[in-house]
C-alpha cells in the first residue's frame, strides 16, 4: 500500500464552487474526493469533489513538477486529495475557471471501487444503496435531498421560535406506553423493562403548564411490522403543543409553517430542486378541509366502500390521493379512532376534535385538542382498554390547572417525501431502519 501523506500545515483556502475567473492568477489551496481522471492529447484532467460542488485539475504533461505527475499516475477514483495550484481563467471549465497544480498531497486512498455508479448510470436498488450509505449519499440528487431536509428543518425551527415556542427535550427512554402497547419497543433498562418513546405526546402536554407554548424535534420509535414505503422503526418527529388554542388554531398554525418552509426551500434551494426536476408550488393557503364523513362520501361516489370507522386503507387513500393532490386536512375522526387524549367534540361525543394532516395519499401529522380535564381522561383511558394506573405520573399533571390545549405531531420524513417527490421513505432518511434493517 502507498505511503499516504500528512495532512500537516495544509488547509483550504477555498471551495471547489469559489475557484471562478476572478481568482486567475491567484494560489489555492482546494480538498475533496477524485471524481474522474481523463487523458487527452497529454493533458490529464481531474475533477475534484467537495461538498459545494466540482473543481477541473488540469495537467499539461510538460508543465508539471514532477512529483504532482507521479502522484496521479498511482491515484484512483474516490481518494480523497488536496491540490495547492494556481487558478487560470477558462470558459469550459465548471464556473469558469481551473487550476494548474504545483502540489498535491493523497490523503485517504480508495482502495477500492464504489459498488454502484455514483455520478449517473443505472441507479442500483435501494438496499445495495443503503448497505454503503455514504458513499451512496455522495450522488448529487441525495445531496440535493439532504440539504434540503436541513434547509426544511431550519425554516421550521426559525418559524416555531419566532412565533414564540420553546424548543423542549423529552425522555426517550420511558416506563409506559404512550398510547398503548402494541408499536413500543421494550428494553432493558438496568433490572427493569423500559420502552423507547413512540412519541412525546405525555410530556409536551404536560410541558404547556411551565412553558404555554412548545416544540420538540426529535427521534420517536415505532415497532411497525410491515415494510412499507412511508415507515420505518426510528423516525424524527416534529411535535407542538400550546395552552389555550383549539384544534383549528393548530390547524392554522400548520398552514402558516409549511407555506412558510415551502417558500424558504424555494427561495433557499432552488438548485436543488432544479437539480431533482420538479417544481414545488406555493401551496394555496387555506387548505381544504374534510371531515371524515366527508372523505367517506367521496371515496363512496369513486366507487371505493369505507365502513363508518374503519381506517382509510392504503387503496382508499391512493384513491383519495388522486382526487386530492394536495395539502388538505381531514378532521372530525370518531372518537373511537383517535388515541384517549383526544377531545371529544361539544355535544356530538362520538366524533372528536382531531385531524389527519395530508398530502394526496400521504399523512403527514395528526393532531387535535386534548382532554383537560382529569376526570374525562381517566374515562377515555378506560374506554380504551388502559389502566388509568399505568398513567399516574401524567394524571397527576391535571390536578394542578392543566388548561385547554392542542398541538400535532409531524413525521418530517413524510414531509420530506412530499418535499422532494421521493416515494420510498428510505430516500429521505440517512440510515433508515426497518423490520429487516437495522445496519449500518
Ligand atoms: P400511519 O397511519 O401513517 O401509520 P400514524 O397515524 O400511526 O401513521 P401518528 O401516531 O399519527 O402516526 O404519528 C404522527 C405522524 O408521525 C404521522 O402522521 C407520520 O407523519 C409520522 N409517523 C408515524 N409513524 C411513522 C412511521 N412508522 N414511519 C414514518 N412516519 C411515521
Ligand atoms: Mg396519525
Amino acid at each position: 500500500m502507498k505511503k499516504l501523506d500528512e495532512l500537516k500545515e495544509w488547509r483550504r483556502t477555498h471551495y471547489s464552487i469559489e475557484i471562478t475567473p476572478e481568482l486567475d492568477g491567484k494560489r489555492v489551496t482546494v480538498f475533496g474526493w477524485l471524481a474522474s481522471i481523463r487523458e487527452q492529447g497529454g493533458i490529464t484532467f481531474l475533477i475534484l469533489h467537495d461538498k459545494e460542488g466540482a473543481v477541473q485539475i488540469t495537467m499539461h504533461k510538460d508543465k508539471i513538477p514532477r512529483s504532482v505527475l507521479e502522484k496521479v499516475k498511482n491515484i484512483r477514483e474516490h481518494s480523497s486529495i488536496g491540490i495547492r495550484g494556481i487558478v487560470k481563467s477558462i470558459d469550459k471549465a465548471p464556473h469558469g475557471a481551473e487550476i494548474i497544480p504545483e502540489e498535491m498531497c493523497i490523503l485517504g486512498i480508495a482502495q477500492r471501487q464504489p459498488p454502484f455508479s455514483l455520478f449517473g448510470g443505472k441507479m442500483a436498488s435501494i438496499d445495495k444503496r443503503l448497505d454503503i450509505r455514504v458513499l451512496d449519499l455522495r450522488r448529487p440528487k441525495a445531496q440535493a435531498i439532504f440539504r434540503i431536509r436541513h434547509t426544511v428543518l431550519k425554516s421550521i425551527r426559525e418559524f416555531l421560535i419566532k412565533k414564540g415556542y420553546i424548543e423542549v427535550s423529552t425522555p426517550k427512554i420511558i416506563a409506559t406506553a404512550t398510547e398503548g402497547g402494541a408499536a413500543l419497543f421494550p428494553i432493558l433498562y438496568y433490572d427493569k423493562e423500559a420502552f423507547l418513546a413512540q412519541s412525546p405526546q405525555l410530556y409536551k402536554e404536560q410541558l404547556v403548564i411551565p412553558f404555554e407554548k412548545v416544540f420538540e424535534i426529535g427521534p420517536i420509535f415505532r415497532a411497525e411490522e410491515s415494510r412499507t414505503l412511508r415507515h420505518l422503526s426510528e423516525i424524527v418527529s416534529i411535535d407542538v403543543e400550546e395552552a389555550f388554542v383549539s384544534y383549528e388554531d393548530i390547524m392554522r398554525l400548520i398552514e402558516q409553517m409549511i407555506y412558510h418552509t415551502v417558500k424558504e426551500v424555494r427561495e433557499r434551494c432552488s438548485s436543488e430542486m432544479e437539480f431533482l426536476g420538479h417544481e414545488l408550488p406555493v401551496p394555496k393557503v387555506p387548505f381544504k378541509n374534510f371531515t371524515y364523513k366527508d372523505v367517506l362520501e367521496i371515496l363512496e361516489k369513486e366507487g371505493t366502500t369505507v365502513n363508518w370507522g374503519d381506517d382509510l386503507s392504503t387503496q382508499s387513500l391512493k384513491v383519495l390521493g388522486k382526487i386530492i393532490p394536495e395539502f388538505y386536512f381531514i378532521t372530525d375522526w370518531p372518537t373511537f379512532m383517535k388515541p384517549f387524549y383526544i377531545k371529544p367534540k361539544g355535544d356530538k361525543q362520538d366524533i372528536c376534535e382531531s385531524f389527519d394532516f395530508m398530502h394526496g395519499s400521504i399523512e403527514l401529522a395528526s393532531g387535535g385538542s386534548r382532554v383537560s380535564s382529569k376526570r374525562l381522561l381517566v374515562k377515555r383511558l378506560k374506554e380504551q382498554g388502559l389502566e388509568p394506573k399505568l398513567f399516574r405520573y401524567h394524571l397527576r399533571v391535571f390536578d394542578y390547572g392543566m388548561p385547554p390545549h392542542a398541538g400535532f405531531g409531524l413525521g418530517l420524513e413524510r414531509l420530506m417525501m412530499v418535499l422532494t417527490w421521493q416515494e420510498n421513505i428510505r430516500e429521505v432518511t440517512i440510515f433508515p431502519r426497518d423490520r429487516s434493517r437495522l445496519t449500518p
